[in-house]
């Protein structure tokens, strides 16, 4: 064969391998339009965990008014404040050991990823506008306790007991019954049977930590919040006042970005209730986020999220609902029946209140 028939067969090839190639890209770039074209939003949408229905409402009002999505997770959360979600969002809910509430809350915003916390906020009831102070009016992330409390008093909020009858009624009984159910470990007097004051126990083999009896599907909820505005915004947020008879001082989850809460715009959002000293060692609402960027459905990162946890703490209660930003959404939960969330969207013309049947035992790692 002469070098001009080489030359020739080698120009005829790379002509074939343009061609397929630039066909194949024409394929791939057509089904890639039309899959984006037919990729349905359903926003805006707000989605709450439990059935905290006024919640969901007072959401869909703001969206539904054109309102942003930091808004609606805001006043969905202050909606449950005010009416003290199944006591355990808001004032006069889950007393501490020396009887008095404090409040945990949080605020992303996703379009910006500004951050705002409060945690352990005493004597002040409106934890989520003091956390959306703490996004809007400073550069910190999180303030706690007393400092916490002092910042809402300069931002104008007004001070306050937050114990009521009940929260009060339900400390004196547990005082009355030797302190139990209580979150110590490892001291003496033995915490399952006496009060404190205690003391670290001398004893080489220390229990380990595990979830267990204490927080449980009848002591606790948080309203965690999602929500995707008109503009395709994205926010979420959580309310809670924690654990009752937690040891003074603890924060759960809930304010911990990326465990309470996280919003990306360019993503999606998701946001958890359940166990917190548990929940915040694995930031699931961070992770549902990540999966769902490595292409996993709202649905499948929210059981991905709760099984993460579940294979390390197989006793362990939780849930979590995440939405996609196109709207699309899913929720999964562990350790309780059934976990119910709240939606409402441009598909659901009233707040709907879902249902997930939830996971109760996985394999255990050794
Ligand atoms: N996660 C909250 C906490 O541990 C309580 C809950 O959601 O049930 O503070």
């Amino acid at each position: 064969m002469d070098a001009s028939t080489c030359l020739k067969i080698v120009t005829k090839l790379l002509v074939y391998v343009s061609l397929v190639f630039l066909i194949i890209v024409t394929i791939l770039t057509g089904f890639y339009i039309y899959s984006r074209a037919n990729t349905k939003l359903i926003i805006p949408i707000v989605i709450n965990t439990w059935a905290f229905q006024n919640s969901a409402s007072k959401s869909w009002e703001i969206l539904n008014a054109n309102g942003t999505a930091i808004e609606a997770v805001v006043e969905g959360c202050s909606t449950c404040e005010i009416s003290q979600c199944d006591g355990t969002v808001g004032f006069g809910g889950s007393p501490d050991e020396n009887g008095e509430s404090t409040l945990d809350a949080l605020l992303v915003d996703g379009a910006t990823m500004n951050v705002g916390a409060v945690g352990g906020l005493k004597r002040i009831k409106q934890a989520s506008k003091v956390a959306q102070h703490v996004m809007e009016n400073t550069k910190h992330t999180l303030l706690v306790g007393e400092g916490a409390t002092q910042f809402a008093i300069e931002m104008g909020f007004k001070e306050t007991n937050l114990s009521t009858n009940s929260s009060l009624h339900l400390w004196n009984n547990w005082k009355k019954n030797s302190c139990q159910p209580n979150f110590w470990i490892n001291v003496t007097p033995n915490p399952e049977i006496k009060c404190g004051p205690y003391k670290p126990h001398t004893l080489r083999t220390l229990k380990s930590k595990s979830s267990g009896s204490v927080i449980n599907r009848f002591n606790h909820d948080t309203i965690g919040v999602v929500a995707i505005d008109n503009r395709g915004n994205i926010a979420a947020g959580t309310s809670t006042n924690g654990a009752k008879f937690k040891i003074p001082g603890r924060v759960g989850d809930s304010p911990i970005p990326g465990s309470g809460a996280y919003a990306m715009n360019n993503i999606g959002a998701a946001a958890a209730t359940g166990d917190g000293d548990i929940l915040m060692r694995f930031l699931p609402s961070f992770q549902a986020v990540q999966l769902m960027k490595q292409g996993y459905s709202p649905e499948g990162a929210a059981i991905l999220a709760m099984n993460t946890i579940a294979d390390y703490y197989p006793e362990f209660t939780g849930a979590i609902v995440v939405v996609d930003k196109f709207g699309n959404y899913g929720a999964a939960c562990y350790g309780l029946e059934s976990f119910p969330y709240s939606v409402a969207s441009s598909e659901h013309s009233h707040v709907t209140v879902m249902h997930v049947k939830c996971q109760n035992s996985r394999p255990q790692y050794q």
